[in-house]
C-alpha cells in the first residue's frame, strides 16, 4: 500500500482517496462494490496479518515441540514393548517346543546383562511354567555344589528336607491299598533311590524297614556316610522306588531327570513325586515358593506333571492326600505317586491352560495391587516398566546411603 495515499470509506456510498500531504486535490471515487470490498480486505489484512504470522510462528514453534514429544513418547513405548532380557529361551527348556507364552514378569535375583526384571513363561506343549531365562547349566552347578549358595547353608542339616518323615506321613503317602504292597515289608534286596537326598532322613526311615538305601544329593555329602551313593543315572534297572520329594522344581531339565530316573526302575516299580502346587496358587497365594529366579526354575500344575510322568512311561496311579491334610487344609504342595508303565500313557490336550487359569484368579484376589491393574499391558511392557521401577529404586538407595 502506498505510503502518502489514505483510503478511508465515506458513508456507504462512495470512498475519498487522498495524498497524505494536501499538495493534490481531494478526489472523490465513486462508490462501486470492487472499491468497497476492497476497502475492507486491506483493513483486515492490515489488522490480522501481524498477529497471524506471530501465532502462526509461535504455533509452529508449539507443533514442533509437540511432534518432538510424541516421537521421544513412541520411541519410549516401542522400546517398552520390545523389552528382551538376554539369554530368554526361544523353546521349551523341557520338551523343546516353541510354542511359548509370556505368563508374567518375574524379579531376577541376579541381574542378567543390566535387566532385573525377567518373565515366567509357559509352554503350550507340556504345560510347563518356568524362569524365563532360566539358570545357565553352569549357574545350577554352583548354586547346588557343597560350596554354593543352596550347599553351604545345608551342610550343617537342621532343614524340614533333611528331617525323618512321620509314620502318618508315610502311610498316607505309600499307602499299600495303592501301590500293592508295603514299605515297612520290603521282599529280600529292595532298592529305594532317594533322588536330592539331602542328609538322609528319609533314607534313614528306609534302612530300618530293611531297604537297600542309596541317595544322589549334588550339594550335602553327610548322608553317604550311611546311605550308597549313586554317581551315574545310567545304570541298569535296578530300583523298585525312587523318591523325588521337592526336587524337580530345582534341576535345569525335569522330563530329562524322570526319564533318566525311569531307566534306573524295574518294571511296575514306583516312583514317588512331591513338588509346590500351581493350581492351589489362588488359595495358598505364595507365588515365589511356586516359582522364582534362585532354586525353584520350574513350576507345576496335576496336568503339567502328569503328562510329564507320561512322557517318561510313568502311569501315575493315586494322587496323594488329595484334600491336603497333611499340610493342613492348604494346597501347596502336588503329591502324586506313579507306576513303570510298559504302555503308553495319553497326554492332557491343554497342559498349560490350568496354569493360566491359576494365576489369573491368584491376580484377581489380589486386587489392591499394582500388578493387578497393570494386567491389560503386555507382559514385556509391564517388566520393563518394573524393571524402571527398580532400577530408580536403587538409584535412590544409592543415593540415601551417599547422603
Ligand atoms: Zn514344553
Amino acid at each position: 500500500m502506498c505510503s502518502n495515499v489514505i483510503v478511508r470509506p465515506i458513508m456507504s456510498c462512495e470512498i475519498i482517496v487522498a495524498p497524505t500531504e494536501s499538495f493534490l486535490p481531494r478526489q472523490r471515487v465513486p462508490a462501486t462494490m470492487w472499491g468497497r470490498s476492497f476497502s475492507i480486505a486491506v483493513r483486515t489484512i492490515d489488522a490480522w496479518f501481524r498477529p497471524a504470522v506471530v501465532l502462526l510462528l509461535v504455533c509452529r514453534k508449539v507443533a514442533r515441540d509437540a511432534i518432538k514429544r510424541t516421537r521421544r513418547f513412541g520411541r519410549r513405548v516401542v522400546q517398552l514393548v520390545r523389552y528382551r532380557v538376554p539369554g530368554e529361551c526361544r523353546r521349551c527348556p523341557v520338551c523343546g517346543s516353541p510354542q511359548l507364552r509370556l505368563l508374567d514378569p518375574l524379579s531376577l535375583r541376579e541381574p542378567v546383562q543390566g535387566r532385573q526384571v525377567g518373565f515366567i513363561a509357559g509352554c503350550h506343549a507340556c504345560g510347563v511354567v518356568f524362569t524365563n531365562p532360566p539358570p545357565t547349566a553352569g549357574t545350577v552347578r554352583r548354586f547346588y555344589s557343597p560350596e554354593g549358595a543352596w550347599g553351604a547353608s545345608r551342610q550343617e542339616g537342621g532343614s524340614k528336607r533333611d528331617q525323618k518323615p512321620s509314620s502318618r506321613y508315610l502311610d498316607v503317602v505309600f499307602d499299600p491299598a495303592v501301590i500293592g504292597w508295603s514299605i515297612q515289608a520290603p521282599p529280600s534286596g529292595a532298592r529305594v533311590l532317594d533322588f536330592g537326598c539331602g542328609a538322609g532322613g528319609f533314607l534313614d526311615v528306609f534302612q530300618a524297614f530293611g531297604w537297600e538305601t542309596w541317595g544322589v544329593d549334588p550339594a550335602v555329602k553327610t548322608a553317604f556316610a550311611r546311605h550308597s551313593e549313586l554317581l551315574e543315572l545310567d545304570g541298569p534297572a535296578t530300583f523298585d522306588l525312587v523318591l523325588l520329594n521337592h526336587v524337580l522344581e530345582h534341576v535345569s531339565n525335569p522330563l530329562e531327570v524322570l526319564r533318566q530316573l525311569a531307566g534306573c526302575m524295574r518294571e511296575r516299580a514306583v516312583v514317588y513325586v512331591s513338588v509346590p502346587d500351581f493350581d492351589g496358587l489362588p488359595i495358598h497365594g505364595d507365588l515365589k515358593y511356586c516359582i522364582n529366579s534362585r532354586a525353584h526354575s520350574f513350576a507345576f500344575t496335576r496336568d503339567c506333571l502328569v503328562g510329564l510322568l507320561a512322557r517318561a512311561n510313568l502311569e501315575v496311579i493315586a494322587l496323594v492326600d488329595p484334600r491336603n491334610e497333611l499340610t493342613s487344609g492348604s494346597p501347596v504342595r502336588i503329591r502324586v505317586v506313579a507306576r513303570k508303565g510298559d504302555r503308553p500313557v495319553d497326554l492332557p490336550r491343554h497342559p498349560l491352560r490350568s496354569a493360566r487359569k491359576a494365576l489369573r484368579h491368584y491376580h484377581r484376589r489380589r486386587v489392591f495391587t499394582a500388578r493387578h491393574h497393570w494386567r491389560w499391558l503386555p507382559v514385556r511392557f509391564r517388566a520393563a516398566l518394573a524393571d524402571a521401577a527398580r532400577k530408580n529404586d536403587r538409584r535412590r538407595r544409592k543415593a540415601l546411603k551417599l547422603a
